[in-house]
């Protein structure tokens, strides 16, 4: 049964109250049953009534996530191809709506930024659009994979949802990971947020990591904006996703991000801000949820956010990104998608995570590994 089936028949409403119902005994259990992948207990970890046992659950998760991956962080680093969009998302700088300069890069500039980012020594790259098929499709996306694959041991894309044959046709190329976010799980209020285009589409955007699955990529990618609608409810949502693709596409591997609202151009606030604290019973919650999920950070959050929280949970840090195309090559602060907050070189967050013990993790994956 297709994943949007399974979650027809569960209400949101529903869902809220039995998060907001939980108790402490439903945490302690919760906390018991570590890596059990049940939903149930996954609730009270996001519930307000584990908000108390934080601490607890930080050294829980902590001190698996070091079984499990060791004292190493993965870097990536994004590279903005095109800031075109055909969408009108409220909560983003590259509607359509907003007056900003356009451009997609050429094969011969993304060469140029591909060899900007190459100094800094980055093996894992992450190809960001926004959703304009007509100058950033298919056929562009394969081009741009063939070319830098020569020169980065791993390519992932953050585009426009594909269909199978298309994600095993860039799989075959040398994508390894595709991310897809949800944005909010919720279907009464994503139209309202996804106003035009055909992002509108809540169906065919929740059924996309099964197309990736089905397509065998390497990994993929999920998360929610946070902001939007209750983290606690959309977090849980995702949850039953991440265990319905793992029990029916178990050969790829996952990864779940905490994007949060940052300013942009446009004034859209968020309607659920999320404190620092709730960020951390979130990554917690997930490890504690899933020992073996890679979690990951981006420099949406800022400095000292991001020292304080690694340790708790996350496996992948992105480092020194920019968020308009062409910025490695030549910084241009007028195109770029929204204002990054950790803005420490890639060389700064490396040095921060070896003084701290941890190794940086510039290559992890090689096709031939495959
Ligand atoms: S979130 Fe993506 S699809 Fe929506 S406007 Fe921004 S770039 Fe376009």
């Amino acid at each position: 049964m297709p994943f949007i089936d399974t979650i027809e028949k569960v209400d949101w409403d529903s869902v809220t109250h039995d998060i907001y119902s939980r108790t402490p005994s439903d945490v302690e259990r919760a906390l018991c049953n570590a890596g059990s992948g049940n939903i149930q207990d996954f609730m009270a970890l996001v519930s307000p009534a584990a908000a108390p046992y934080l601490e607890q659950m930080a050294q829980l998760s902590h001190g698996l996530t070091q079984k499990r991956f060791g004292k190493t962080m993965q870097l990536y680093i994004p590279l903005y191809l095109s800031n075109a969009c055909c969408n009108s998302c409220a909560y983003c700088g590259f509607s359509h709506k907003n007056q900003l300069k356009r451009r997609t890069l050429s094969f011969d500039q993304i060469l140029e930024e591909a060899h900007a980012i190459k100094r800094t020594g980055f093996e894992h790259l992450l190809l960001v659009t926004g959703e304009y098929p007509k100058e950033a499709g298919f056929e562009y996306l394969l081009k741009a994979v063939e070319l830098l694959r020569p020169h980065f041991s791993q390519i992932s894309i953050e585009v426009q949802p594909m269909g199978a044959q298309e994600y095993a046709a860039l799989s075959a190329n040398g994508l390894n990971t595709v991310y897809v976010y949800q944005e909010t799980y919720n279907r009464e209020t994503y139209p309202t947020y996804h106003p035009t285009g055909p992002k509108g589409d809540y169906a065919y955007r929740l059924e996309t990591p099964e197309r990736i699955g089905k397509a065998q990529v390497h990994r993929v990618g999920l998360g929610v904006l946070l902001g939007l609608e209750d983290w606690r409810v959309d977090s849980t949502y995702l949850a039953m996703h991440l265990r319905y693709l793992q029990k029916n596409y178990w050969k790829t591997k996952y990864s779940v991000a905490f994007p949060r609202l940052r300013p942009h151009t446009g004034n859209f606030q968020p309607n659920f801000p999320v404190s620092d604290r709730e960020l951390i019973q979130l990554i917690t919650a997930y490890r504690i949820f899933d020992e073996n999920v890679e979690l990951a950070l981006s420099t949406r959050e800022s400095v000292r956010f991001r020292n304080n929280a690694y340790k708790l949970g996350i496996t992948s840090m992105s480092a020194g990104s920019k968020t308009e195309p062409g910025g490695y090559a030549n910084e241009r602060k007028d195109l770029e998608q929204f204002h990054i907050s950790d803005g420490r070189t890639p060389q700064e967050v490396a040095d921060y995570l070896r003084n701290d013990g941890y190794e940086p993790v510039w290559k992890d994956w090689d096709k031939v590994l495959q």
